[in-house]
């Protein structure tokens, strides 16, 4: 019988957010694909797991992607780790469920969902959150303004990704292009970990915020729906 691949979500920092069906399966499965070895290796030590680990990333060969599939049919059982969130949610995982998918393997895929850094954003917005847009990371050279259109054209919450080094940039372009000042938004720095700093207000008004503090670690911003 073929074996099943496990999507399994792991902490965005406090390692506290992992499931107890995470640790179960991780402490089950034959093997565990991850990004960054030395990253799952520590979190694996920290709840006594002891696995075979292997690096697996967008830019794996293709062989890589065959060799895990030739695995799982001949029965062996394997967990997906990002090194942080969740699994295929701007991380690499897609790329092998959809080699399985799309090849027609009858291989089970299981999700274990947990911890994910646009949805804790996304729930402590306060915006209304029936309906929402994730723009994953800002282009980082090109169409950066077409993206921000996208992203202030939005009528529902939008939420993207952004590194240390470009959120007062990109919050500067975006408040450059909003027609609307008053409109909110909200970027959350760090969560779950012991820096943790959520930031409201308008675009100019968090980038001010934002300033004052020392401008380190992780962020994830949402933007509330265009008004009127
Ligand atoms: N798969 C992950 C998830 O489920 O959230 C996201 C992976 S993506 C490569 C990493 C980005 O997510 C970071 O650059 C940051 O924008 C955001 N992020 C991850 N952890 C975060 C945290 N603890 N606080 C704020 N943002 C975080």
């Amino acid at each position: 019988m073929a074996g099943v691949l496990y999507i399994v979500a792991t902490p965005i920092g406090n390692l506290n957010d992992i499931t107890r069906r995470a640790i179960e399966t991780l402490g089950a499965v034959d093997l565990i694909l991850c990004e960054d070895t030395r990253t799952s290796q520590k979190l694996l030590a920290h709840f006594g797991i002891e696995k075979p680990l292997q690096s697996y990333h967008q830019h794996s060969a293709l062989q890589k992607t065959e060799s895990i599939i030739a695995a799982l049919k001949e029965g062996k059982n394997i967990a997906l780790v990002s090194d942080a969130g969740t699994p295929g949610i701007s991380d690499p995982g897609n790329q092998l469920v959809a080699a399985l998918t799309v090849l027609g393997q009858d291989i089970k895929i299981v999700p274990l969902p947990g911890a994910n850094a646009a949805i804790a954003a996304l729930s402590v917005s306060g915006f209304p959150t029936d309906k929402f847009v994730f723009l994953g990371f800002p282009p980082v050279k090109n169409k950066r303004q077409k993206y921000f259109e996208e992203l202030l054209a939005c009528e529902y919450a939008a939420v993207f990704y952004e590194s240390n080094f470009r959120i007062l940039k990109t919050l500067a372009e975006i408040d450059a292009l909003n027609p609307d000042k008053g409109r909110r938004a909200l970027v959350c720095r760090e969560l779950t970990k012991m820096f943790e700093t959520v930031y409201r207000g308008t675009v100019s008004e968090v980038a001010e915020k934002i300033k004052k503090d020392p401008l380190k670690g992780e962020f994830v911003a949402v933007f509330e729906g265009k008004r009127g």
